[in-house]
C-alpha cells in the first residue's frame, strides 16, 4: 500500500439480509483515497453510494473483504472501537443536515467534542473559531430552524471540523439546497479541503457538484465502473497541506542523494 493512501477498500462486499432476501449492495468494490485528495462518488440511486459511505466512515462493517484507515485494517473491529475511530478521524455531512434541533448552532458544533473530554472552554473556543471560519460568527445562538438550509450546513461543516478529523464524508450534502446555496456550500467545503487539507469524499448525483472534485468515481450495482480525473487543487500558500507537500518533496530529494 503506498504511504500516502489514507482509506482502501479492497474486494469490499456488503449484502444486507431482508428475512430471506439477501440484497448485494457492494459487490467487490475496490477504491483508493489518497491524504488530502478531494473524490466525487456518483451512481444513481440504490447503486451503493451510502453503503460504501457507512464502510469507509466506520459506520458498519463489510459482509466481505477489507478496509484500511491509515493502514489499520478495520474491517473486524467491534462496534465500541469503531465508535472511537470515527469520532477522531471522520467528520460526517449529511444531505438532511442532522443537527439537532434543540441545541443552538454553538452546541451544536461543540458536541461531538464533548465526546473526546475536551474542557468546557476549549470546546466554546473551538466551536467559535470553526463557526467564524464558516461565516456564521453572528448566529452563535440560533437554533437549526432559526437557520437557512444553507446556513445550517455550513454548522454541519463546522461540526464535522471539530474534532480535526483527517477525512470529511460528505452524503448529498447539497441534495436539499437549491443550485445557488449548493454553490455557497461547495464553497466552504472547498475552503477546507484547500485551507485544512483535509481529505473529503462526496457523494452527489449532481454533475455540476461532482465538478469540484479531483476526482470522480462512478459507482454501478456495487461497484466501481469508470474513473475520471476533475479540477486540479491550489492549495493555500499558507495552508498545512502546503506544508505537508513540501515535506514530501523534500524527503524525496534525500532519498533520491542516497540513492546514487
Ligand atoms: P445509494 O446511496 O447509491 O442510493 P444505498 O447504498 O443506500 O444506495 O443502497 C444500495 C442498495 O442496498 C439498495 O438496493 C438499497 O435498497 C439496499 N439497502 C441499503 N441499506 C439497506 C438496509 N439497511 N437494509 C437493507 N437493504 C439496504
Ligand atoms: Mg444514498
Amino acid at each position: 500500500m503506498r504511504s500516502d493512501t489514507i482509506i482502501r477498500l479492497e474486494n469490499v462486499w456488503k449484502v444486507y439480509r431482508m428475512g430471506a432476501v439477501e440484497v448485494p449492495a457492494l459487490r467487490g468494490l475496490d477504491l483508493e483515497i489518497k491524504k488530502g485528495e478531494f473524490v466525487a462518488v456518483m451512481g444513481p440511486s440504490g447503486s451503493g453510494k451510502s453503503t460504501a459511505m457507512n464502510m469507509i466512515g466506520c459506520l458498519d462493517i463489510p459482509t466481505k473483504g477489507r478496509i484500511f484507515l491509515e493502514g489499520k485494517d478495520i474491517s473486524h473491529l467491534s462496534e465500541s472501537d469503531l465508535a472511537q475511530i470515527r469520532g477522531k478521524k471522520i467528520g460526517f455531512i449529511f444531505q438532511q443536515f442532522n443537527l439537532i434541533s434543540t441545541l443552538t448552532a454553538l452546541e451544536n458544533i461543540m458536541l461531538p467534542m464533548t465526546f473526546q473530554n475536551i474542557p468546557g472552554y476549549k470546546r466554546k473556543e473551538k466551536a467559535i473559531e470553526l463557526l467564524n471560519l464558516v461565516e456564521l460568527g453572528d448566529r452563535i445562538t440560533h437554533k437549526p430552524n432559526e437557520l437557512s438550509g444553507g446556513q445550517q450546513q455550513r454548522v454541519a461543516i463546522a461540526r464535522a471540523l471539530a474534532n480535526d478529523p483527517e477525512v470529511i464524508l460528505a452524503d448529498e450534502p447539497t441534495g436539499n439546497l437549491d443550485s445557488k446555496t449548493g454553490g455557497i456550500v461547495m464553497e466552504f467545503l472547498k475552503k477546507m479541503h484547500n485551507t485544512q487539507c483535509k481529505t473529503i469524499v462526496m457523494v452527489t448525483h449532481d454533475p455540476n457538484v461532482a465538478e469540484h472534485a479531483e476526482r470522480v468515481e462512478l459507482l454501478r450495482d456495487g461497484v466501481i465502473v469508470s474513473t475520471r480525473k476533475g479540477k486540479k487543487h491550489e492549495h493555500d500558500e499558507n495552508s498545512t497541506c502546503k506544508v505537508r507537500i513540501k515535506k514530501k518533496n523534500n524527503d524525496q530529494k534525500t532519498k533520491g542523494g542516497l540513492r546514487k
